[in-house]
């Protein structure tokens, strides 16, 4: 079973799964990880009849703590200011810091099919007064929150420790203070210059009401407190959060030990790396998720993130090179897999399943979604870089009828895909000009090479003019064609990239002689082939 109907097959109930982030600063890809999983699960549950809502969370009261992450003019005022409170720093009309960076990430939720029932803002919680109850609750078992982070982390905090941020009232930092003193309805503080390395907090103290927004919960009491307040009932996490004696752990416990509520489900998760080096910005797009988003479509990056189980790492560097036309190629197998074509090589555990789960729409048509003609990326990322090519017509020849309306949509998408490509990620051995006049490298090429090639340019007159037909009938005048002289494929491609590219390599060679006119293949086939005499 495809471990999302698994674990809809062990529920009963209505279910509510929940997610949440602190918008620290520019998403990476990865994050998006997390999102896709929910929305597999989610789909998961519904189709096994159960009710489910989705939840999104944004962590907004959190403090600023990230000084690369701000202009030098800003780091002494908003370092320790809650995210909800700091200025969006590219001034692009969002409200906030918070606002800026999480809707960045938000918005392409919809664009990849996942659509929560409810995004919730954790300063607006607070401030509705929605927290409160946890806050006293938190307070009033104070004594108990200490004992389980020694007794499941052991974490020690000083006698008197006190699970509560107060926002300092004197200069709003959340980051800098601590609190002591609970009387059932205020708290002392003090905002302290040196708690933190990150900021510096103003030195004021006094008593305050901790409710209404005037002070947030640590991480793991406001994690245990969104469980309780929403009834969240599953809820993966990444693995960093998911260690023993971790952050779930101590999560989990105050929801047992403090709001004696059962913790949700965990679905732990591996993490996306990016490649092992700093992706380039000069002329990559970075890493971002909505970088990535603009160039691989939501089908593909739905299963970037769900072609392996949850629990495996998952590495992906699409700067420099094939590992996005890879994605659309496996993207293609596991299609053709669904549609009950043959697939060479392995092939991914339930690929039909996996095939539904990375579809925007969940109540497409599947049948016909894995039937329609999917034209092979790199083929594309070819055609773009040939003069005067007319790419659908291309590949109409290539199917060897027209496109339906949706076969067109997956055309003018992948089209998109492979231009954004070829302009940002791809390594320069994929970028090519087909040469207009006879390369001089050709004068490299041996007698048994240029056989081969006058051996095609003969051959050409029957082929059809489709990369497949072409390959195979590279591959027959590579083993002799009428001359009988065999010559080794990678010669014989070397050769084909030689005299049309003027280099020795190249995309798939029948793909790209599919990509240009027959005269002119045809032509350069016989120059090449006659610059030297030819072998008796
Ligand atoms: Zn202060």
């Amino acid at each position: 079973m495809f471990w999302a109907d698994e674990l809809a097959a062990r529920l009963t109930g209505p279910q509510v799964v929940n997610d949440s982030k602190t918008p620290s600063g520019t998403v990476h890809v990865g994050s998006l990880r997390g999102p896709v999983i929910l929305d597999v699960i989610v789909r998961a549950l519904r189709a096994a009849g159960l009710e489910t809502t989705l939840l999104y969370g944004v962590e907004d009261l959190d403090p600023m703590d990230a000084q690369a992450l701000l202009t030098p003019d800003a780091v002494e005022r908003s370092m320790g200011i809650p995210l909800a409170q700091v200025p969006d720093p590219v001034g692009d009309g969002h409200a906030s810091y918070a606002r800026h960076f999480a809707e960045r990430f938000i918005d392409t939720f919809a664009g990849l099919g996942i659509h929560p029932d409810r995004y919730y803002w954790m300063s607006e919680l607070y401030a509705a007064g929605e927290m409160d109850r946890y806050v006293r609750v938190a307070l009033d078992r104070a004594e108990a929150v200490r004992d389980i982070y020694r007794r499941v982390s052991r974490v020690e905090r000083p006698a008197g420790w006190l699970p509560v941020h107060p926002i300092c009232p004197t200069c709003g930092r959340v980051g800098t203070t601590l609190a002591r003193d609970w009387d059932g309805q205020t708290v002392a503080f003090d905002c302290l210059p040196d708690l933190v390395e990150w900021a510096t907090g103003c030195g004021a103290s006094g008593r305050l009401a901790p409710f209404g927004g005037a002070a947030k919960l640590p991480w793991n009491l406001e994690w245990a407190a969104q469980w309780s307040h929403f009834g969240v009932t599953i809820e993966p996490c990444g693995k960093d959060l998911a260690t023993a004696g971790g952050s779930r752990d101590r999560s989990d416990a105050i929801a047992r030990e403090v709001f004696e509520r059962e913790p949700p489900i965990n679905v732990p998760y591996e993490f996306l790396n990016i490649g092992g080096r700093k992706m380039s910005t000069s002329k990559g797009r970075g890493a971002a998720a909505d970088a990535i988003a603009e160039v691989i479509p939501p089908e593909q990056l739905r299963l970037l993130f769900l072609r392996p189980r949850p629990n495996q790492a998952i590495d992906f560097d699409p700067d420099g090179t094939d590992a996005i036309p890879r994605l659309f190629d496996e993207s293609d197998r596991i299609a053709a897999a669904a549609a009950g074509r043959e697939v060479k090589g392995e092939l991914p555990p339930h690929p039909e399943r996996l095939f539904a789960a990375a579809l925007v729409d969940p109540h497409a048509d599947l049948r016909a979604e894995a039937d329609a003609y999917r034209p092979p990326f790199a083929h594309l990322a070819l055609l773009l870089q040939v003069p005067a090519v007319d790419l659908a017509e291309r590949v109409v020849a290539e199917k060897g009828e027209a496109l339906t309306p949706r076969e067109e949509e997956i055309l003018a998408e992948r089209r998109t895909a492979a231009r954004a490509w070829l302009d940002s990620y791809a390594p320069e051995r994929a970028r090519l000009e087909v040469q207009a006049e006879l390369p001089a490298a050709v004068g490299e090429l041996d007698p048994g090479q240029r056989a081969a090639l006058a051996s095609l340019a003969e051959a050409l007159g029957t082929v059809a003019w489709s990369g497949e037909a072409l390959q195979a009938a590279i591959f027959d005048a590579a083993r002799g064609g009428e001359r009988g002289v065999e010559l080794p494929p990678g010669r014989m491609f070397a050769a084909l990239y030689l005299a049309f590219l003027g280099q020795p390599h190249g995309p798939r060679a029948g793909w790209l002689l599919a990509s240009l006119d027959r005269p002119f293949v045809e032509e350069r086939l016989r120059a090449a082939a006659a610059l030297d005499t030819l072998p008796a």
